[in-house]
């Protein structure tokens, strides 16, 4: 059974006042995330790929077509489809008066996991925040931030981490700091799907790519039979 499995997605959003059209962002998108991979969706800027990660994770309703987490459909199975994907963000959303640590076990909290199962110390640790447990969320570098981003996302515990472009405007150390958190993570048996538009980010690090342009799906296929291509 794929992590992930998209069938036909499409996506038009309600059109603009006085406008009889929406924007057809996704036009009849399908793909497959096998399990334990690291999966790129690699696309220009206005390609849909974030509309695809949203309706994933129930934050925009899709016009036609399925898609299942885990094999869970995300209409018919909702809440066990949540639960099988941890979502990171584009945007940092932190309280600033928070710290690492009670971010992570608010989060705990939303999830109803109790307070003696919550890996709150762990999670820290994994994203070498342990030093930071206390501080104010506001006194913290953006790679910090991003670090924290991508603990909130697997309090849960997710077989599936989804980044939206990680790594969109951030300096070279700190992709290479994400990165290598992404690489561990997979290591330990999570399935990446990340969105970029860097071909190379793509190739780097992704098992599998699938190119969206203007709403299609133009490829999806193995790295290095993508790379062989060009
Ligand atoms: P990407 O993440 O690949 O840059 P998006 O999914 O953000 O692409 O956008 C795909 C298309 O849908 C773009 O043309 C964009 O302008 C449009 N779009 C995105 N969000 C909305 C929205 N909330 N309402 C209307 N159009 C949108
Ligand atoms: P930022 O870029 O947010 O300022 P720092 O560079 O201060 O983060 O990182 C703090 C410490 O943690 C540094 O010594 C850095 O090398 C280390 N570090 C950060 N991320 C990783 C990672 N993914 N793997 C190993 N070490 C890391």
């Amino acid at each position: 059974q794929p992590a992930i499995s998209i069938r036909d997605l499409v996506k038009r959003y309600a059109p603009p006042k006085g406008e009889s059209e929406g924007k057809l962002a996704l036009n009849g998108v399908s793909f497959d995330v096998p399990q334990g991979q690291i999966f790129g969706l690699l696309g220009p800027n206005g390609a849909g790929k974030s509309t695809l990660i949203n309706i994933l994770a129930g934050l925009v309703t899709k016009t036609s077509g399925s898609a299942e987490i885990w094999g869970f459909d995300i209409d018919r199975q909702r809440r066990n489809a949540s639960r099988a994907i941890g979502i990171v963000p584009q945007e940092i959303v932190f309280d600033p008066f928070f710290t690492p640590f009670e971010v992570l076990e608010n989060q705990g909290g939303f999830y109803g996991i109790a307070k003696h199962l919550r890996r709150s110390e762990e999670l820290l640790a994994a994203v070498h925040l342990a030093d930071k447990r206390d501080a104010y969320a506001r006194t913290l570098s953006g790679g910090m931030k991003r670090r924290l981003l991508v603990a909130k996302a697997m309090v849960h515990s997710p077989p599936i981490l989804v980044l939206d472009e990680p790594t969109a405007g951030v300096d070279v150390e700190l992709r290479r700091q994400l990165w290598e958190l992404v690489t561990d993570l997979n290591k330990e048996g999570v399935t990446i799907v990340l969105t970029t538009h860097y071909l190379e980010e793509a190739e780097e690090l992704c098992d599998r790519i699938a190119i969206i342009n203007h709403g299609e799906c133009i490829a999806d296929k193995p790295t290095r039979e993508l790379v062989g291509m060009a």
